[in-house]
């Protein structure tokens, strides 16, 4: 058996090689629309990438699947139309399974006016490629790509199955992973690609997304005095809501997030009141999301919220007798973690290492497809090139040096995973 560190040589020497091969197809996958609905755009661009090679595909049609068929698949348009695709490494061999889970629909075009490129031109400028889906999250497809065409170019033997899961329907319900779990509910481990810098993450916040109503008295603007005025009343429980979120950033902090001001971001995206410039305002409303940290319940973050409500409502005789409404407007995702010395988080550091990279394991506060895997019991983490602030932005875009990079970086992680596994290690 060779050494780690001239195998990781190997192995980016080969994802180099494919570098100008990676970043083409990486433009063009950016020039396919995947808007969520319209996946099979790309469908025979991935499919050829594997056939090209002889390597086994399949695809999994939405609409015949379990999820597919429940209120989350009812949903969804175009069912029939779309798929996850799973290309094998070679082709499976019965050995236990380790996948690469890499969404590839896009979120729409927003703001086209102020784009500098066309959205959809996969223009490559700068060191970097341009577009929507660039960084979120078709480099990440790419770099899983590469990194399986390096281990096949390298001639290892896994101690496992590999394949790459393109799953559809990210962006929307998140149907996608979960029919994906369908296909193969049993696997050693799951490499969720998603723009994470290279860092390896093993750690996500959940959230929560709520409403809250509150009702007052329209009467004519005149005699303010004779209503009860629901959107100042609501202001007063947005600042209290607000003053949760800031506690909470102080309270509930994740070791791995100290990078970032709050672990368990709270935010009111929506502010609604009043209906007439001349009317007392009768209604108002908030609507919002609040993190929640590995390990806590979602029933304590709902308590958290509806305590500080009914707080800050108790100095308001009205609210007192007309209670502000709050509604949970979805199940909400728990957060979640696996622990350090897990064979998958410890391959890629030595991955990371083994490149020259510094060893960066980092928490998001975002959640992701991961959360589902971690939910069904399945090692899980996230990682890939680029940086999600600049996901779902104008001028979305991926340096070309760190889908290489994270290429090389993912290829090295499995191997040593590999060799993990075949010392009986469990992932
Ligand atoms: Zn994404």
């Amino acid at each position: 058996m060779t050494t780690a560190l001239p195998r990781t040589t190997d192995l980016a020497a080969s994802v180099s090689a494919h570098r100008e091969e990676a970043l083409d197809l990486l433009s063009g996958l950016v020039r396919l629309p995947t808007v969520s609905g319209h996946e099979d755009l790309a469908s025979d661009a991935f499919t050829g990438w594997f056939r090209e090679r002889g390597w086994a595909v399949e695809h999994q049609v939405l609409a015949d699947t379990v999820v597919g068929g429940t209120e989350r698949g009812r949903a969804e348009p175009r069912m029939d139309e779309r798929a996850n695709i799973t290309g094998w490494l070679g082709s499976p061999s019965g050995k236990p399974i380790v996948t690469i889970n890499a969404h590839y629909d896009v979120v729409p075009v927003m703001y086209e006016k102020d784009w500098t490129d066309p959205p959809f031109g996969g223009v490559r400028r700068d060191g970097a490629v341009f577009g929507r889906g660039s960084v979120d999250n078709k480099a990440g497809c790419v770099a899983a790509l590469y990194a399986l065409q390096a281990l096949a170019d390298a001639g290892v033997e896994l101690a496992f199955d590999l394949a790459v899961e393109l799953i559809a329907g990210e962006e929307t319900t998140g149907l996608g992973t979960i029919a994906s779990l369908e296909a193969r509910p049993d696997r050693l481990a799951t490499v969720v690609m998603e723009p994470t810098t290279g860092a390896v993450v093993p750690a996500n916040s959940g959230v929560l997304f709520f409403t809250v109503e509150v009702a007052g008295r329209d009467v004519h603007t005149s005699q303010p005095w004779r209503g009860e005025d629901a959107l100042a009343k609501l202001v007063s429980l947005y600042l209290a809501v607000n003053e949760l979120g800031a506690r909470r950033a102080e309270t509930h902090r994740h070791p791995l997030m100290a990078h970032v001001p709050t672990s368990v971001p709270l935010v009111v995206g929506v502010l609604n009141g009043g209906g007439w410039r001349a009317a007392v305002p009768a209604h108002a409303s908030m609507s919002g999301r609040i993190g929640v940290l590995p390990g806590e319940s979602l029933q304590e973050v709902r308590d958290a919220l509806t305590e500080t409500l009914r707080a800050a409502a108790a100095s308001d005789p009205w609210l007192v007798e007309h209670p502000p409404v709050l509604r949970w407007d979805n199940d909400g995702s728990i957060g979640w973690e696996l622990p350090l010395e897990s064979a998958l988080v410890t391959s890629f550091t030595a991955a990371q290492q083994a490149s020259g990279l510094p060893a960066r394991v980092e928490g998001l506060t975002a959640g992701c497809d991961a959360g589902v895997l971690r939910g069904a019991g399945i090692p899980a983490v996230v990682f890939g090139p680029g940086d999600l602030s600049r996901a779902h932005s104008v001028d979305e875009y991926v340096l070309e040096d760190e889908v290489i990079e994270a290429s090389a970086v993912l290829a090295a992680a499995l191997l040593a995973l590999s060799d993990a596994v075949a010392r009986g290690e469990a992932a």
